[in-house]
């Protein structure tokens, strides 16, 4: 039995995948302190693990512009942001919390990078991370729109610097290299996809475990009956923008415009947090909306998923054989369309190029052409068979009896 510390972002898409491991965990006899801020506590409970809150504003974090998604045009704004918002921010609120506790072994999440690499230093135990997203197989594999000698980026590498420095002396570790800081910190990283879907998977060592979508019963969710999805129309289509970037009425609008004289149903998870109010009058009659949608239940009844993207929503429809219409916003969301089109099994739409016909076209597409669905069901396949919860919990179950190993003095084997 072991003691385990987790620590996650305050993010529902970095949440979700590790509430099956969690279980896992515990009712193999671990016990489990997992920290995140207040709104996860009764999720997190619910599994039997013991909750630790962040001392941290939510509403900071919400209406801070810093820590909202943006277009990443260099992968220097990436560490930035993840050292001076993440890293100089949460680190030391989570050594508060723990402070003289002892624990076996960490689960952080990925955004956290190096971050995590000074808590398992810290604490002296292994560090296993919770990757979210496609792993960067190339350093500073992101996208790449200003150059190298542009001020701006020579800026943002000089304050990495400042800031890396700045950091390891207030933590009393080394200096991290740039390779470091951009690396995958921890000893084993769980990685919610498929190596096929990975891009360049084949090139990625065993402490790169991929176990696909992290998908268990989301008991918190409301109920939808997925008989209405054909009540009226043949095919249905599943709108959703995810959790964060699902407040834009004029996309809804233009939603409305593009597919209200198609014969299809459309249905669309709205956001808890937005408004509708303003464009109410305007909903077509072949579209269902929900502020929040029981999203597993839902893609087993659809025939396309219009998404932004996000790594979660993305892998959980391939999960489900279900082929996208692409239309990534920001952050990892260009990266992961552009591997799903690859692979055949969705289109994208351009963010800046979007018409109600563009839009209409890419659905018509998707829903006409059985190539896209073909595909999903290859990487859905392989997402499948990677294992899930079970299998990460396995591998760390099975990483962290090797480290126990390595750990015992050699003289107990004389
Ligand atoms: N989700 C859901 N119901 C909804 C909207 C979203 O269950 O109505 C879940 C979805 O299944 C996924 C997560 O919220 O697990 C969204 O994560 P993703 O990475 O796709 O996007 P983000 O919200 O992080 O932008």
């Amino acid at each position: 039995m072991a003691r385990v510390l987790v620590v996650m972002m305050p993010a529902e898409g970095h949440i979700n995948p590790t509430l099956g491991i969690i279980k896992e965990l515990i009712e193999n006899g671990d016990e489990v302190v997992y920290c995140c801020t207040e709104k996860y506590r009764t999720k997190i409970e619910a599994l039997g693990a013991q909750f630790k809150a962040y001392s941290f504003n939510e509403a900071t974090l919400l209406n801070n512009p810093d820590m909202k998604p943006f277009e990443i045009k260099h992968p220097y704004q990436f560490l930035y942001m993840v050292l001076k918002k993440i890293i100089q921010r949460f680190i030391p609120d989570v050594l508060n919390l723990i402070e003289n506790e002892t624990y076996d072994y960490l689960v952080f999440d990925s955004l956290i990078g190096w971050g995590g690499q000074i808590l398992g230093e810290k604490l002296g135990i292994p560090a296993v991370c919770s990757t979210t997203t496609f792993v960067f197989v190339e350093p500073l594999g992101l996208g790449n729109q200003l150059k190298d000698d542009d001020e701006e980026v020579k800026e943002l590498y000089n304050g990495i610097m400042e800031m890396s420095k700045q950091l390891a002396s207030q933590f009393n570790v080394a200096v991290p290299s740039l390779a470091e800081l951009s690396g995958h910190p921890g000893q084993l990283k769980i990685v919610y996809t498929s190596r096929y879907f990975q891009p360049m998977g084949d090139k990625l060592d065993d402490s790169f475990v991929f176990t696909g979508p992290s998908i268990t019963p989301r008991k918190d969710a409301p109920s939808f009956a997925n008989e209405s999805l054909h009540a009226v129309y043949k095919q249905a289509v599943y709108i959703s923008m995810g959790t964060i970037l699902n407040k834009d009425l004029d996309f809804y609008k233009l939603c409305f415009t593009a597919f209200r004289d198609l014969p299809v149903q459309f249905i669309l998870s709205s956001g808890k947090d937005t408004d509708l109010e303003p464009i109410a009058d305007l909903i077509p009659d072949n579209f269902i909306i929900r502020p929040y949608l029981p999203q597993l239940e839902v893609l087993q009844g659809v025939d396309a998923f219009l998404t932004h993207a996000g790594m979660n929503s993305t892998s959980e429809a391939l999960y489900y054989n279900v082929p996208l219409v692409l239309l990534p916003l920001t952050s990892d969301q260009p990266r992961v369309a552009g591997r799903v089109q690859e692979l055949g099994a969705g289109v994208i739409v351009d963010k800046n190029n979007l018409t109600p016909d563009v839009l209409r076209n890419a659905v018509l597409e998707v829903l006409g052409n059985a190539s896209y669905k073909e595909h999903a069901e290859v990487i859905g396949k392989t997402l499948r068979d990677a294992g899930g919860y079970k299998q990460a919990a396995m591998a760390i179950k099975n990483f962290m009896g090797k480290q126990s190993l390595s750990a015992t003095p050699i003289s107990s084997f004389e």
